[in-house]
């Protein structure tokens, strides 16, 4: 694919994410890249990644290296979410995100834990900044901790510790076997981060003392008064210590909680923010008219049902300036 790298979007530890748009359809997509030479677990990233296909994930577009400033660049293409993270969303909220909000983020991180579990992958590093929004809602993105897992044993086989020490299952913290289950724990501190834009332990002053509490201290996070009893009882399935008695993405799925958190039906459609489809964006495609005009003459049928939808489109957030511009990027066999 030739395509043309946009502004940056996200910074992680390992990598960092650009908006990117194709130069043959327009269409807008992120892309993950890394120097090549750096570039082994965004590479494992991609592979898993290249096996999913899930509403609930992040969507995989393929890869490739690209020559930029003399170095060379390996780029994992994702479909773009233009909504942000659940951290932003958090923000948005004034703080704390709604429960009715939280039932229908979390139902759709089940269902995408579900799907990835199934395929014996676990994520190893759930989180708010991991899970992505759009108009369909939450998708879990950032495979770069993944694991593969031994499906006949639920506990996994890993003992390599992994993913971000606020969000660590006990079993994790301790350097134990781990696996699927640790998601789930993971879930719950997610929850937590939803309902009080905190994070899930407090009173901790360094990662070592964390680490220590969540392995040895027999406790786990507390569970937000102010919920309803049945979101604090999911969360109680989700942040139960012993890994073998955590419920599985699939029960969780059954549980009360979740099985009444339907926000898709009309009346409720409030709850959730508005956003046109990430290739449809008003935002994007101002951008993109300033940029590329050739391309959008060619594509007319997106333009006009983005003039459609122009009368009631959100704020711009896709800002331009001198050192945001578009940068041309050749395949790697040009
Ligand atoms: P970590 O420090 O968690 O390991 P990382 O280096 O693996 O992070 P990501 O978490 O994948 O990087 O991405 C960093 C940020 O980039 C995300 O938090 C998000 O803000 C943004 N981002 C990532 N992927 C996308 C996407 N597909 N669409 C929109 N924004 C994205």
């Amino acid at each position: 694919m030739d395509w043309t790298r946009g502004h940056i979007i996200g910074h992680g530890s390992t990598a960092a994410v650009w908006a990117a748009k194709s130069r043959f359809s327009g269409e807008v997509f992120a892309v993950k890249s890394v120097e090549l030479s750096k570039s082994q677990l965004l590479q494992k990233e991609q592979k898993t990644l290249s096996e999913l296909s899930s509403p609930y994930i992040v969507s995989y577009k393929g890869y490739d290296i690209t020559k930029e400033n003399d170095k060379l660049m390996f780029n994992l293409m994702m479909e773009y979410m233009p909504d942000g993270t659940l951290i932003d969303e958090n923000r948005k909220q004034g703080g704390r995100i709604n429960e009715p909000l939280i039932g229908y983020y979390t139902k759709q991180i089940v269902q995408g834990l579900e799907y990835v579990h199934s395929r014996s992958i676990a994520h190893c590093d759930i989180k708010g900044q991991n899970i992505l929004l759009g108009k369909t809602g939450a998708k879990i993105a950032d495979f770069g901790c993944a694991r593969w897992i031994d499906p006949a044993d639920r506990g996994g086989d890993a003992k390599s510790m992994g993913g971000t020490p606020m969000f660590m299952a006990p079993e994790v913290a301790r350097g134990e076997e781990h696996g699927c289950s640790a998601d789930i724990w993971g879930l719950g501190c997610t929850i937590i981060e939803m309902a009080t834009g905190g994070s899930p332990w407090t009173n901790v002053t360094n990662a070592a003392s964390l680490l220590y509490k969540i392995a040895f201290s027999g406790k786990s996070p507390e569970i937000p008064k102010f919920l309803s009893l049945q979101a604090r009882d999911f969360l109680s399935k989700c942040l139960i210590r012993d890994a073998k008695e955590r419920w599985s993405a699939k029960q969780l799925l059954k549980h009360p909680f979740l099985e009444e958190s339907d926000l898709n039906s009309a009346a409720n459609q409030d709850f959730v923010t508005s956003s046109p489809t990430s290739i449809l964006d008003q935002d994007i495609w101002n951008s993109v008219e300033e940029s590329e005009t050739t391309i959008l003459q060619t594509v007319s049928s997106p333009l006009q049902r983005v003039r459609e939808l122009g009368s009631n489109s959100r704020e711009l957030n896709w800002r331009w300036n001198d050192d945001h511009r578009w940068i041309t990027v050749r395949r790697s066999n040009e």
